[in-house]
């Protein structure tokens, strides 16, 4: 970046790592790169992919031959969708558009899972859900929102789930590199990823599919991917993505110590500052770099673009809203005043964030409250 910039929307996409770029330039060093091709050069790109897929199915608690490279998160989650065996769908109101989409897009029946007003999702109605439709549902819960961050209860609600002999979808797309997410430990069927939350490339994403579920391709082509992917495997991004994994999961828990510690400092800064404030799903678990607030004397794109002449970037809403002027469907289902909704920002931290930029946002917070006071005074 050209101009310094704090870099507060980690939720929309995260800086390329170091590890990420080494062996995207690694990869690119080999040559061709065709995993399919029988000759040497085919070998290498085979052996990398190999490689990436050993290193993101251990660092997921899946097994390598369950790990499915696809371009991103929204294509991991609309196989994930489109593609299971299933009659109905039970989908939570958190769900992101990649999910939501295909579900309501399938022609099947779509229950819409309600969630408590911190977001958290409500295990006695996915138990009235999974009770009420007749034939096998397909249960789609993310662990953790990229709105709010707030973590589900994935483990809790897919036992439920099965129990009833549905299957479980789990988005893990905000979750991965900032929680721990174990496929095993969580009891779910289907898992996604994608690369760019967690320091890695754009366009490169992993479904994780238990074995024997028989998903059926959204791709006709080629036999690539266990035959649930067709195209040739985009080799450099994949050891890109598992670099980056990699990198995130390294020395976790002192990231996350620092995380933490700059956004508490952060919401006693929004406190002080802006005591009118509300800081949606404060009350529940919550990932450690995501807070979202809304402010009744700001209105959120007027916000968003005063931060970004004052050098903060961060997002109103979700990224996937902005700019659409709609109010969010997580908030709204949390039972969150429209107008309040309306007004929601979205402050997403990484690593990389300092003390610095926490004292960036909360100068130009104060001078937007002050010329809002002013022009209403
Ligand atoms: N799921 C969630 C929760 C997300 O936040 C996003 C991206 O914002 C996606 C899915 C889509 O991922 P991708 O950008 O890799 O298509």
């Amino acid at each position: 970046m050209t101009r310094a910039v704090a870099y507060l929307d980690h939720n929309a996409t995260t800086p390329l790592s170091d590890a990420a770029r080494a062996a995207m330039a690694a990869a690119w060093a080999e040559g061709p790169l065709n995993p399919s091709s029988k000759h040497y050069p085919g070998q290498r790109a085979r052996a990398i992919i190999e490689e990436a897929r050993e290193s993101v199915a251990d660092r997921l608690g899946a097994a390598a031959d369950e790990v499915i490279f696809t371009s991103g998160g929204t294509e991991a989650a609309n196989l994930a969708v489109r593609g299971a065996p299933v009659e109905r769908f039970i989908v939570s109101f958190m769900e992101h558009p990649a999910v939501m989409k295909p579900a309501k897009a399938s022609g099947r029946p779509v229950a819409l899972w309600e969630v408590d007003e911190r977001g958290v999702a409500d295990l006695a109605a996915l138990k009235r859900h999974l009770a009420a439709g007749s034939g096998r549902a397909l249960v789609c819960l993310m662990l953790a929102s990229n709105e709010t961050g707030v973590i589900e209860p994935l483990a809790e609600a897919a036992a439920i789930a099965h129990e009833h002999g549905a299957l479980v979808f789990c988005d893990a797309v905000q979750a991965a590199g900032k929680m721990d997410v174990d496929m095993r430990a969580l009891g779910v069927d289907m898992l996604a990823v994608s690369a760019h939350k967690f320091g890695g490339p754009q366009g490169a994403g992993v479904l994780i599919v238990r074995e024997g579920i028989a998903l059926e391709p959204l791709l006709l082509g080629g036999g690539q991917e266990r035959r649930l992917r067709a195209g040739t495997e985009n080799v450099a991004a994949i050891a890109g993505l598992a670099a980056a994994l990699d990198e995130a999961l390294r020395n976790r828990a002192e990231k996350d110590s620092h995380v933490r510690r700059l956004r508490d400092r952060l919401e006693s800064a929004l406190q002080a500052v802006a005591p009118d404030a509300v800081i949606f799903s404060s009350g529940a678990e919550r990932l450690s770099n995501t807070v979202m607030f809304a402010h009744p004397a700001l209105e959120a794109d007027v916000a968003l673009m005063a931060f970004d002449l004052d050098g903060v970037a961060l997002s109103a809403g979700s990224a996937c809203h902005a700019g659409r002027g709609e109010v969010s469907r997580a908030l709204v289902a949390m039972g969150a005043d429209r107008e309040l909704a309306r007004r929601a920002l979205r402050v997403s931290l990484g690593p990389g964030n300092t003390e610095e930029d926490i004292a960036r946002f909360a100068a130009s917070l104060r001078n937007q409250l002050r010329r809002a006071h002013a022009s209403a005074a």
